[in-house]
């Protein structure tokens, strides 16, 4: 199959390759679109197997943040980037200069920023050479960690979908949060101080111990939260978790939660929909993290600080859009993701046409 027929591919507006020989740098930017400004995402290194590995994930990474993008509101289109590399073993200042050339390349289509195996310290050094960077540390534009936004983002949504599902707020809730990691232990705290009950787990015992400690929560096996007595089942964890096999296990009215890729596959979707659980899309209830880095390019673009009220605001907007998905969904009796995805692509559309008519 050639680039251009892979389904990945559908609808970018272009992909860019670079290899760095000294620096054993090999990446690829993909840019999927700038109709609503430039593309922004972030970089993921991970050790793929073969380069059309790389360039698969990197071109389903980009279509993602399109319909990410578009849904918190932002005035960013889609992108990503790959290293193909091992995290832990083959990251040196110079890969990730020669990585700040390759952004600076693209020309400011693409703005990168931190993803798996990508830390601020390598972003400073791609720093050096590019503009085009977000998710820096120790300056006033700079946004740091998007966790606690992306998990008051998740927060919120979560609080909309019990409202709706179980007609009540929190206090009381139980909550199952697969993976206390960043995203997982934020909101932890933030349910526990609403009044929710938890039940929690993480391969990371020692992560758990901590969360479970300050949150009161009880804590279960990794393969024992699908099983749990629960209201509302949130992953935040790895991409996968709502599978058809998990799904009968799956006790809650709720799926919400900060995870990426949280339905296993499309067919997973349908039939969340057919057992009558409510999903809030993952990509929309998880916006935060980009809502924040957002305010970085924004506040680097006018010379300005960072501002948290106008973060803040964008947060309050994509609950909005969050509920607009919701009531669609329940208006036309469709599956929650659906909707999202139409919602995504007209907004992506609407901005292509008017440009086009500019
Ligand atoms: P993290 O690595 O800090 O946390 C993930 C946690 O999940 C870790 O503690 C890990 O031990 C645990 N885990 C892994 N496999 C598990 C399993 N099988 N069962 C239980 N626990 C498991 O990552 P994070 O930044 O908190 O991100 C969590 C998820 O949210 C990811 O899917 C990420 O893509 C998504 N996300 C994060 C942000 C952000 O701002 N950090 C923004 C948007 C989306």
């Amino acid at each position: 199959m050639t680039l251009f027929d892979s389904p990945a591919f559908e609808g970018h507006e272009g992909v860019h390759a670079f290899a760095d020989e000294k620096s054993g740098l090999k990446c690829i930017i993909a840019v999927h679109s700038t109709a609503r400004g430039p593309a922004a995402g972030g970089c993921r290194m991970w050790p793929y197997p073969s380069s059309e590995a790389a360039l698969e994930d990197a071109l389903k990474l980009s279509r993602a943040m399109s319909y990410k993008n578009a849904m918190a509101d932002l005035d960013l289109g889609g992108g990503k980037s790959v290293i193909i590399g091992d995290a832990r073993t083959q990251k040196t200042p110079a890969l990730f200069e020669a990585f700040g050339r390759a952004v600076q390349d693209v020309g400011g289509k693409y703005w990168t920023a931190e993803d798996v195996g990508v830390s601020p310290t390598d972003l400073m050094h791609a720093r050096k050479n590019t503009y085009y960077v977000a998710g820096l540390e120790g300056h006033p534009a700079a946004s740091g960690d998007p966790s606690p936004v992306t998990a008051e983002g998740v927060f919120r949504g979560v609080r909309l979908c019990v409202q709706r599902a179980y007609n009540r707020d929190l206090d009381g809730v139980r909550v199952a949060i697969q993976g206390v990691g960043h995203v997982g232990a934020y909101l932890a705290e933030k349910l526990h101080a609403a009044g929710a009950r938890l039940i929690l787990t993480d391969v990371n015992t020692e992560a758990l111990a901590r969360v479970a400690a300050a949150t009161g929560a009880e804590i279960v096996a990794p393969n024992a939260i699908f099983d749990v007595d629960c209201d509302v089942f949130a992953p935040c964890a790895l991409g996968g978790a709502v599978s058809l096999d998990t799904l009968p296990r799956i006790r809650a009215k709720v799926i919400a939660g900060g995870a990426n890729n949280q339905l296993a596959d499309a067919e997973a979707g349908r039939e969340l929909f057919n057992r009558g659980v409510l999903y809030a899309p993952d990509y929309v209830i998880n916006g935060g993290g980009i809502i924040n880095v957002a305010g970085e390019i924004r506040a680097l673009d006018r010379g300005e600080a960072f501002d948290p009220a106008w973060v803040d605001e964008k947060l309050d907007r994509l609950a909005q859009t969050l509920e607009e998905v919701l009531d669609q969904a329940q208006r036309e009796r469709r599956p929650t993701h659906e909707v999202a995805n139409e919602i995504a692509r007209a907004r992506i559309e609407g901005a292509a046409e008017k440009r086009a008519a500019a």
